[in-house]
């Protein structure tokens, strides 16, 4: 029996030494110490071997398995610092392999339109100004010649951030004009591009988050030919080309005379799809400032006059792309985004 312990430890010891890869290892594990290995068999012999034999067999045959199992053990940890060492050395490094590929991304199809909007105010001598998303009812609605109990408010679903109804979401860019006031002096022209939020049923042009861009221009003699020249001008540079505009009366709390500014259809002479077959697309809501509105914001309406307006970036950037769903832009669907 020693002789069958001693010759298993030689044959084991010598396939370790020379074993090239952890693979050769888990054979010698598999052969030797494994289920059904030598010493499983060396021990499964025990009870046959005379009495006296069997306690140095069971302790030999242990021995050899601790044995076997550490000098896999070392000859393992040997092989892999010899691999790390070769990659080290650069053995097998190929300059000429192209990099990891690096997946660039790109800028919202809104954020790069209210960027070329902004550039194209910035060139007309606006400056841009900024408000809260989180709103106070006062500025959201009251100085803008909304009371209280005005029935226009019906018009907004807004969210309210309170019990008392004093904090609101807003649901317009408009609380910048009076914020605007409060902190400039006339003349100024701004605009104000941001975020705004109406608690109202989803659909294919209506979306409880969405962007407008505002506008507000106030001194001395403003007249409303400035305010067409001023979106004619923005529409040439935005389209690439002059589009004809038309003014229709139209009903906002805070412009007196109020008008909804069309454009003539981009994408047609007689009638397609985006235009409903009418040939002018609605565009935004403009006006002359009220001069309640003028008063809270501090400024004197018989010695300043403004005009003021508003439309949809959502809708520049749909009829710039020809995207029919607004839904798609807060969506977070990659497949969208990864087209622009
Ligand atoms: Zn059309």
């Amino acid at each position: 029996m020693e002789d069958r312990l001693n010759q298993a430890r030689e044959e084991a010891l010598a396939r370790i030494a020379s074993a090239a890869d952890v693979e050769a290892l888990r054979a010698v594990d598999r052969d030797f110490v494994g289920k059904g290995g030598v010493v499983a068999e060396l021990l499964a012999s025990i009870p046959s071997l005379p009495p006296a034999e069997r306690g140095a067999v069971g302790k030999g045959a242990n021995l050899l398995k601790r044995e076997i199992v550490d000098a896999i053990a070392a000859r393992k940890a040997a092989l892999e610092a010899a691999e790390v060492e070769a990659l080290r050395s650069g053995a097998g490094f190929d300059p000429t392999m192209p990099g990891a590929p690096v997946t660039r991304g790109s800028l919202h199809p809104l954020t790069r339109v209210r960027r070329e909007v902004e550039d194209i105010f910035l060139s007309m001598g606006y400056q841009i100004a900024d408000g809260p998303e989180v709103e106070l009812d006062e500025y959201n609605f009251q100085k803008l010649n909304i009371p209280i109990d005005h029935p226009s408010r019906e018009m907004q679903d807004t969210f309210y951030c309170d019990a008392d109804h004093k904090l609101v979401m807003r649901t317009q860019t408009s609380p910048v004009q009076i914020r605007t006031m409060e902190t400039l002096k006339p003349p100024f022209r701004v605009i104000a591009p941001g975020r705004v939020f109406r608690n109202e049923e989803q659909d294919a042009t209506h979306e409880h988050t969405f962007h407008q861009v505002e506008g507000l221009v106030v001194g001395k003699d403003v007249a409303i030919g400035h305010l067409i020249g001023t979106l004619k001008g923005f529409l040439r540079e935005y389209f690439g080309r002059r589009l004809d505009v038309r003014l229709r009366p139209g009903y906002f709390p805070f412009v007196e005379p109020g008008y909804e500014l069309d454009i003539r259809c981009p994408f047609c002479e007689d009638g397609c799809r985006v235009c409903k077959h009418t040939t002018w697309v609605e565009f935004c809501g403009s006006g002359m400032v009220h001069p309640n509105v003028l008063r809270a914001g501090g400024i004197d309406p018989t010695k300043y006059t403004g005009f003021a307006f508003g439309f949809g970036l959502d809708r520049l950037v749909m009829l710039r792309h020809e995207i029919d769903d607004i839904r798609h832009f807060m969506g977070g669907d990659l497949r969208f985004l990864e087209q622009f």
